[in-house]
């Protein structure tokens, strides 16, 4: 296993040598963080990269363990790092209370190591599943770039976003010209392979680390540009274009081109409240429907 697929524990605890006992035994599978201090462990989980489990003590002094549990799943960047309590508070409520907070499980001390260990291997392997459930909801399974589930999330919060800054924001609607002929022609693995270099060159076509490209539909893909201007909107559908050309994808039943074409949908404007992420987007369709008429291959804004 290569150090960055190796999993995190954070280790809450104001005694150290509960600390050294347990970073000590564990850290023969997972990398280490350690806290002595409530304050301090909600600074490491807030922190990328953020550990993959926490072992949380309760009674700490300033901030106790509670809290701090209270606190992690309040925050969307912690609220799924899962939590386990190892403490000397042994009560039935105690216990009951912990899980109510939201902690997977529940260790009381004094603790016997191998039971900690088999606890927190159970956890990890749920934590390293559902990560990786997490990561293919958002991606497109045949292009393996982001689905539009993630698009219409992350439009959300650009948008939000912008129209705080008052910044400009652009999007791009892009579809392949005559792709139902192309599937008809040459087959739909063919088809499949072409979407899957089209969204590579796409993906490659993007300069700026807040660019972002998704498959949208079918042959569909959408594009956004935070805090990008009409100018600048307009030399990157430029490329686009240009770079799908430049795969240069034989297709004899276009009548667009010889080989396999793209026309772009633009739209460029200051978000508001007057507007809606909503008809942003039917914007940037009006005009990509403008460019199927005019006679693809273009770019309309
Ligand atoms: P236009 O130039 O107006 O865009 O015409 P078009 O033929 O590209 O558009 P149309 O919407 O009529 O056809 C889209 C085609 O895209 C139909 C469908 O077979 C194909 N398609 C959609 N999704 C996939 C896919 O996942 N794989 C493959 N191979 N083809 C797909
Ligand atoms: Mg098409
Ligand atoms: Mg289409």
């Amino acid at each position: 296993m290569t150090d960055e697929q190796q999993q995190q524990v954070l280790i809450v605890d104001d005694n150290p040598l509960n600390i050294q006992v347990l970073a000590e035994g564990l850290s023969r599978e997972y990398r280490i963080k350690i806290a002595t201090r409530g304050e301090k462990a909600l600074e490491i989980a807030e922190t990328a990269p953020r550990p993959d489990l926490i072992l949380l003590d309760v009674m700490m002094p300033e901030m106790d363990g509670y809290t701090v549990c209270r606190k992690l799943k309040e925050e969307d960047r912690t609220k799924d790092i899962p939590v386990i309590f190892i403490t000397a508070k042994d009560h039935l409520e105690d216990e009951l209370y912990g899980l109510s907070l939201g902690a997977v499980d529940y260790i009381t001390k004094p603790f016997q190591f191998p039971i900690v260990e088999a606890r927190v291997r159970t956890h990890m392997n749920l934590k390293r599943k559902n990560d990786l459930l997490e990561k293919l909801a958002l991606l497109d399974g045949l292009t393996e770039i982001p689905n539009r589930h993630s698009f219409e999330t992350l439009l959300q919060k650009e948008w939000r976003r912008c129209m705080r800054s008052e910044k400009e924001f652009s999007c791009l609607m892009i579809d392949i010209d005559y792709f139902k002929p192309y599937n008809d022609h040459y087959g739909h693995g063919a088809g499949d392979d072409c979407l899957r270099q089209i969204a590579k060159a796409l993906k490659d076509a993007l300069r700026r680390p807040g660019d972002f490209v998704a498959r949208y539909g079918g042959e569909e893909f959408a594009v956004l540009l935070p805090e990008t201007n009409c100018e600048g909107a307009a030399t990157t559908a430029g490329e686009i274009r240009a770079a799908v050309k430049r795969l240069g994808v034989k297709h004899e039943f276009s009548e667009a081109a010889d080989t396999v074409s793209v026309s772009i949908g633009g739209v460029c404007i200051v978000p508001g409240e007057d507007r809606s992420p909503r008809s942003f987007i039917d914007m940037a369709d009006q005009m990509l429907y403008k460019a199927k008429l005019a006679g693809r291959d273009r770019i309309m804004f």
